[in-house]
């Protein structure tokens, strides 16, 4: 043992200062330790590059989801393991676990999360864009408000077209809190151009506490939000939640009735289909 030892050292020199070169700190950290671990026995070499490589992968793996979740503008985490199905039994469990499989990013549909204030669509929507950044896909989260207010200012700036060939570019764009508050004047015909340039081509998730039937009033016209629906409910997935607030669960008797009584939330009207090529309608199974 005492011969060997100098022999040992220097492979373990060597190996360092290749972790340093390949910038492998996670796996220079636990080097020494995994060494010591076949001494005693515990596992042999081959386990011990199983360790090694692990712990690297895991750390490079821990920074691409934080920088990517920066990217995507999701600073407050949630999730699905997060959200309490039991206190929301109007929601499907199976089906929001379904889209969390992602398929519906691969298909370009439009994921609709509807119900009052404090049900839960941002969780499950945040939860959701998690799931897909996890899954090393490109994710965009904004609210209407701050979508609308940073396209009029590329559009101030003239770079309209390049703001939305970004927004684009990400496989999952959600937009959190339609209808919360009314959009600015020119805002609906800004977020039609972007709406009308993923169609069919990028994924959406969009939440709102307003019927389809509102979205005139929201956008403040209704010919913007009806050529708006045409796209956001072909190949959409809309989910209904009719449950009580989870914020205000804890002081239910201090609520007006009123506000506690579910929002009538009045079902989308039928959207007028253009031409699709026929392959198409089988993906199409937008809920009424
Ligand atoms: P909404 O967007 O529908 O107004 P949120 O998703 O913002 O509501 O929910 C309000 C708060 O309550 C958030 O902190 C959210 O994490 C939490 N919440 C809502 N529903 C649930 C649930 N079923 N289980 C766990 N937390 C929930
Ligand atoms: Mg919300």
């Amino acid at each position: 043992m005492s011969r060997a030892a100098p022999c040992v050292a220097t492979t373990l020199d060597s190996i360092k200062r290749s972790l340093v070169g390949l910038r492998m700190p996670r796996a220079l950290e636990v080097l020494d330790a995994t060494v010591r671990r076949i001494e005693q026995g515990e596992i042999d070499g081959l386990a011990a590059l199983d360790v090694i490589l692990t712990e690297e992968l895991t750390l490079r793996e821990n920074r691409r989801v934080k920088t990517a979740l920066l990217v995507a503008r999701l600073t407050t985490i949630k999730t699905l393991s997060g959200f309490d199905f039991a206190f929301q039994p109007s929601l499907d469990r199976e089906r929001v676990l379904a889209l969390a499989e992602l398929t519906f990013i691969d298909r370009a549909e439009v994921v609709h999360l509807l119900g009052p204030p404090g049900t839960g669509k941002s969780h499950l929507a945040i939860a959701l864009a998690v799931e897909a950044v996890k899954a090393g896909r490109s994710v965009v989260f904004s609210t209407l408000a701050d979508l609308v207010t940073s396209l009029a200012k590329a559009e101030r700036d003239g770079s309209l077209r390049e703001r939305i060939r970004y927004l684009c570019r990400a496989s999952l764009l959600v937009v959190d809190e339609i209808g919360y508050l009314p959009v600015v004047p020119g805002g609906g015909n800004l977020f039609f151009q972007l709406v009308n340039a993923r169609y069919e081509r990028g994924a959406m998730i969009l939440t709102s506490n307003r019927g389809f039937a509102e979205w005139g009033e929201v956008f403040g016209d209704p010919v913007v939000a009806t050529a708006l629906l045409d796209r956001l409910l072909h190949h959409a997935v809309v989910i209904q939640i009719e449950g009580a607030s989870y914020r205000l669960r804890q002081h239910a008797d201090l609520v007006p009735e009123h506000v506690r009584s579910k929002a009538l939330i009045v079902p989308p009207p039928a959207p007028r289909r253009r031409g699709r090529p026929p392959g198409k309608a089988a993906s199409d199974h937008t809920a009424g």
